[in-house]
């Protein structure tokens, strides 16, 4: 459980360094300025110059922005730059468009173009941007217009901003740190699942495993964090972010149907919520996709898809929380944050409201805080399962002591030893000494039934020779015993047992006017270990000669010794040694 206090640690650093990393214009807190547009338009026809919307079209402040038109229009102007580094690169927050065409337009009139495709953007290292350089930019430059063909989303646009120096554009240390710390709050309970797995084989495990890994993608794709490390392509940036987020969703769905305990969720509750896992993977997963066919949609369609997710789970959780689940608590805990985090970028993916992605570093904090929860859910499931099979396995071990233990005596039974008769042969018990109480019934008849118990169980002590490996006692029923008895001597020790019974009886069962007696007949079968011969036979035999016993006025021993010969048939026994 240390490492359940190890990662409970991580949360709270993460915690703190989000707080840090989303304090107010964390991203844009630099001494080379990125420049903001000034005004943004809906596109009209073509691409050139001369195709800029008119005055009236432009909207000069941070409103009504839209993805879900052919084209946009962003204007920055000099006065921005006045006194400062020209514009050298245009950057914004990675997502799908066809190309953007800037002009750099001066004062008498010039105008530099440039057009570049998506394949010509750049991730970059901190953050969820790639960069573009600009056409040549010059102290008579007027604007900068850039025309972006399909944007495919409205953060696309907004956070759209030409710089001297897109280094100075990156992310903070702390930021990136940020990241860094919440993959390592992803790693470790991957790891966790995996050893948990090994020892619980719960579906919900898996699902967790494959929840975590998702929710990596996000982290690693959608924070920027992937730069880093390698350059991908922006089209593949722009498309894993989104659909790995739909895919962690959608399994977070699965896994609580997985996860919550037996009777906390209805099963109304849990069809829905196994169709909205599936609904969130497949459609938001589908618009993630971003094809150029579904850009007037897209963007809004991801969103509104999330919404049945967002609805759902919380009920779910509601629900099993009402009912009284254990699981559902922690969830609950888990997911909160993740909700209320996921509201805001919903919000602001849609354009409702303009904020800095630095905002999305609470969603990734609240991403590394939910899977800690849930790791902690889940250990706390493990305990719950083993306790309930530990007591599963007490009771079956029990019950195997039920169905193998005489209860009047504790000796063997005869399911038991028939069970285990040809074991026993193979470990070389070769002498079968069936033992009948004689005139039994008289002792009942005269002292009562408790008293013939008693007088069983003092029967039962007195051939049971604990810890002689060489004897093992059995009770048959009623007032019949076996004991099997291997090595030297066996009929000797046979008889010592058999005298020992009214002593034993006569000291544990006081107030009995005679004693209690018993006869015994015993077989003995030579090399038995290379012969098979089933219980039923051994006990007809001894059956036989117990009555022989009792016949010739009981309270004694008969016994016989046998050698069979395994390859002859059935039944056939030769060598018969008879004695009495
Ligand atoms: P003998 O074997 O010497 O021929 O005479 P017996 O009286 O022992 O004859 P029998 O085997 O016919 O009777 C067995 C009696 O054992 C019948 C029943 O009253 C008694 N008995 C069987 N099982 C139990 C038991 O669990 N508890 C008690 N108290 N008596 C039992
Ligand atoms: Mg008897
Ligand atoms: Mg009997």
């Amino acid at each position: 459980m240390a490492f359940l206090r190890l990662l409970f640690r991580l949360g709270m650093v993460a915690v703190m360094l989000a707080l840090l990393a989303a304090r107010p214009a964390a991203a844009n807190d630099h001494t080379v300025p990125s420049i903001a547009p000034a005004c943004h338009a809906a596109a009209g026809l073509g691409t050139g110059a001369s195709a800029v919307p008119p005055r009236a079209r432009w909207i000069c402040d941070n409103s009504r922005w839209r993805s879900d038109v052919p084209a946009v229009w962003l204007r920055f102007e000099a006065s921005s730059w006045q006194g400062q580094d020209l514009p050298r690169y245009f950057f914004t927050r990675i997502a799908r468009f066809t190309s953007i065409t800037f002009h750099a337009v001066d004062a008498d009139g010039t105008t530099r173009t440039r057009q570049l495709t998506e394949t010509d953007g750049v991730p970059f290292a901190g953050g969820p941007v790639f960069q573009l350089p600009l056409p040549e930019v010059t102290r008579d430059t007027t604007m900068i217009l850039a025309r972006i063909e399909a944007p495919h989303s409205v953060p696309l646009l907004t956070e759209a901003r030409v710089t001297h120096d897109p280094g100075e554009a990156e992310w903070t240390q702390i930021d990136m740190m940020l990241l860094a710390f919440v993959m390592g709050m992803l790693v470790l309970p991957l790891l966790f699942d995996i050893s948990f797995f090994v020892v619980l084989r719960e579906r919900f495990v898996v699902l967790h495993a494959a929840m975590v890994s998702a929710m990596m993608i996000y982290v690693l794709t959608a924070g920027g964090l992937a730069s880093a490390f390698i350059t991908l392509p922006l089209a593949l940036m722009a498309v894993l972010a989104p659909l790995s987020y739909a895919i962690g969703a959608g399994l977070s769905a699965l896994f609580l149907s997985a996860f919550l305990e037996r009777g906390a969720q209805s099963r109304l509750m849990r069809r829905i919520a196994v169709g909205t896992g599936w609904f969130t993977m497949i459609v938001p997963g589908f618009f993630a996709f971003q094809f150029a066919w579904t850009q007037p949609i897209d963007d809004r369609a991801y969103f509104i898809t999330f919404l049945p997710f967002i609805f759902v789970i919380s009920a779910a959780v509601l629900e099993a929380v009402l009912r009284g689940s254990r699981s559902a608590r922690f969830i609950a805990v888990a997911w909160t944050p993740i909700i209320i985090a996921s509201v805001e970028r919903l919000l602001r993916g849609l354009g409702w409201h303009v904020g800095p992605s630095s905002l999305d570093q609470m969603l990734y904090v609240a991403v590394g805080m939910e899977v800690v929860v849930i790791s902690l859910a889940i250990a706390d499931r493990f305990l719950a399962i083993r306790e309930e099979r530990d007591a599963a396995l007490t009771e079956a071990k029990m019950l195997e002591q039920i169905s193998t233990r005489d209860s009047l005596t504790g000796l063997m039974n005869r399911r038991a030893i028939e069970a285990r008769f040809d074991e026993l042969l193979t470990q070389g018990f070769d002498t079968f000494a069936l033992v009948d109480l004689d005139r039994f019934k008289a002792i009942n008849d005269l002292h009562g039934h408790q008293v013939g118990d008693a007088a069983l169980v003092a029967c039962a002590s007195a051939i049971r020779s604990s810890g002689d490996r060489d004897a093992v006692a059995v009770r048959l029923g009623g007032e019949e015993f076996v004991v099997l008895l291997r090595g030297e001597n066996t009929v000797e020790r046979a008889e010592a047992l058999r005298q020992a019974i009214p002593m034993r009886i006569a000291k544990e069962v006081p107030g009995l006017d005679l004693p209690v007696t018993a006869s015994m007949g015993v077989v003995v079968l030579a090399d038995a270990t290379r012969h098979k011969m089933v219980f039923a036979e051994f006990y007809a035999r001894a059956d036989a000669l117990m009555y022989e016993a009792k016949a010739s006025g009981r309270n004694r021993l008969t016994y016989e010794r046998l050698t069979v010969f395994n390859a002859a048939p059935e039944g056939r026994r030769d060598g018969e040694e008879r004695a009495a």
